[in-house]
């Protein structure tokens, strides 16, 4: 008896599982590989994840694993001082390799009770009034209530659905990986320094353990991007760019990406639904894929838990597309935007010196920063306060911080006079009564993934707001 079958365990599918399982939900995660990829893609986290991650107890593993940077100049790299009072208890980018992102989320699902199945392919999907079924590509078939592709850019699932990608192919391509050099590393320095004045595709990070990271330009676009490049790939392209290929040898992996842009048609089809890489590509330029893909399944995990659960109020699967696709959308422009950016042709090169000039208004700063960190979204929930629609921040109560009291994942009523009442929904809603001094409204009625449904004093404006979001009242 499975209620959802979630296909691929990359962060996207490991998150919203246990979403899903903190519901009680009974969940099943295939995973293609059977092992864990060595290809180290994302670096980090921005402020929302790390909120997340602060909402559901993680914090502290994540932290004491990352490394804290200054926020400031993630956008298209052009080097600017984080914005004065950037509203989120967590102004810094975590940096963290997407291996052990992964791997922390891994454990995290296990703890939560979620099965991994690996080295198990999803090849086929069908569906009816009832439910999914997933046919393997070892010829067998599962059966479950619903289905969510989180298989990365080239998702199966969203082949199988018929759900268009539209968007634009890459333009250029980037090669990257990890390897052993043999150049000191003054040289490395100064070429990193001069090399990246026009050209930000570019760089050798020194790893840990004595190894470099190197990223490189590619001549063109492969014509498939799954075969990697070899070590004379990376040799011949790293003269062309430095005018040396700085001793290179000995790669732990090579990969290539490149700046393909798409957009899933749709994220729902009846019983399936699509989340991550698996709805959206863009190219890496300021970070945020993997974080896209976390918040995509912070969105979606209670929704479909509702839904399982048989209280979820009409619409409310739905307005996960409706959430969702626009904020992904805004991605995919801000990372088009980017690439511009870092263009070496003249034309972008006069317009990012204007971009970087007007990052020296404090206000330009923060709307980029507040973007690319995710926190400045906005839901449309229709009219109300400023706050509605908005994630709120953690803040300190009297008897604790917000955050801590949302690990279990419900809807939940700060009120700080004491005067309201959850009654009827008291089963998927906490009620709060504790008092914030950053907060200015009387009381917050949050939804699971730390959204404002509600801010205000009224009790029947109340009543007529929770069964949007959390279904009838129960008695
Ligand atoms: C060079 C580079 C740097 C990046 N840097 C950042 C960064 O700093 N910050 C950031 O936020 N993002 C970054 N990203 C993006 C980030 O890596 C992705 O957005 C993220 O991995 C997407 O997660 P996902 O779970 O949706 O998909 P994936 O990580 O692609 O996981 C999909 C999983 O599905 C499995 N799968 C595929 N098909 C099937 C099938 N048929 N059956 C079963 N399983 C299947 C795959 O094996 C895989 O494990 C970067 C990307 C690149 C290329």
């Amino acid at each position: 008896m499975i209620d959802v079958i979630v296909v691929g365990g990359g962060p996207t599918g490991l998150w919203l599982a246990s979403e899903l399982r903190l519901h009680g939900v009974r969940v099943l995660v295939l995973e293609r590989d059977a092992e864990p990829t060595p290809i180290v893609r994302s670096l980090g986290l921005h402020a929302r994840s790390i909120e997340i991650m602060d909402q559901r107890g993680l914090l502290d593993r994540f932290l004491a694993l990352g490394q804290q940077y200054p926020v400031g100049g993630f956008f298209a790299g052009i080097p600017k001082p984080a914005p004065d009072r950037l509203d989120t208890a967590h102004p810094y980018v975590l940096g963290i390799p997407q291996n052990i992102t992964d791997r922390l989320l891994a454990e995290h699902a296990a703890e939560a009770g979620v099965e991994i199945r690996r080295g198990c392919e999803l090849a086929g999907l069908s569906q009816d009034e009832d439910g999914v079924t997933a046919g393997l590509a070892d010829g067998g078939q599962l059966r479950a209530r619903y289905l969510v592709g989180c298989d990365g850019g080239r998702s199966t699932v969203r082949k199988l659905l018929g759900i268009g990608f539209p968007g634009e192919p890459a333009r250029v391509e980037t090669l990257l990986g990890e390897m052993k050099v043999t150049a000191d590393p003054a040289a490395i320095a100064a070429a990193n320094e001069e090399v990246r004045k026009t050209q930000r595709r570019f760089g050798l990070m020194l790893l840990g353990d004595g190894a470099y990271r190197v990223l490189v330009p590619a001549a063109g676009v492969a014509e498939d991007r799954a075969v990697p490049p070899t070590m004379e790939d990376f040799q011949r392209e790293l003269r062309a760019v430095a005018g040396t290929d700085f001793g290179v040898h000995s790669p732990r992996w090579l990969s290539r990406f490149g700046d393909a842009t798409r957009l899933a048609d749709r994220y729902r089809a009846g019983r399936a639904l699509l989340a991550g890489d698996a709805a959206h590509i863009h190219s890496p330029a300021g970070g945020q894929g993997l974080n896209l893909g976390l918040q995509d399944a912070f969105n979606l995990g209670w929704k479909l838990a509702a839904e399982v659960g048989g209280w979820a109020p009409e619409g409310l699967l739905d307005s996960y597309h409706a959430e969702r696709r626009p904020v992904a959308a805004d991605v995919l422009d801000f990372t088009r935007a980017q690439m511009e950016l870092m263009s070496v042709e003249p034309g972008p090169q006069a317009v990012r010196r204007l971009v970087s000039e007007l990052m020296d208004f404090e206000d330009v700063n923060r709307y980029l920063i507040e973007r690319i960190t995710a926190i400045g979204i906005r839901y449309d929930f229709g009219a109300g306060p400023g706050l509605v629609g908005r994630r709120l921040r953690d803040v300190g109560l009297k008897r604790g911080r917000l955050y801590g009291l949302m690990h279990g994942g419900r809807g939940l009523l700060l009120d700080q006079a004491g005067r309201l009442s959850v009654a009827g929904w008291a089963d998927r809603v906490d009620h709060v009564i504790d008092v914030s001094e950053e907060l200015d409204v009387p009381a917050v009625l949050l939804r699971p993934d730390g959204h404002v449904a509600w801010a205000g004093e009224d009790q029947q404006d109340l009543l007529s707001q929770l069964p949007r979001w959390f279904g009838a009242a129960l008695g």
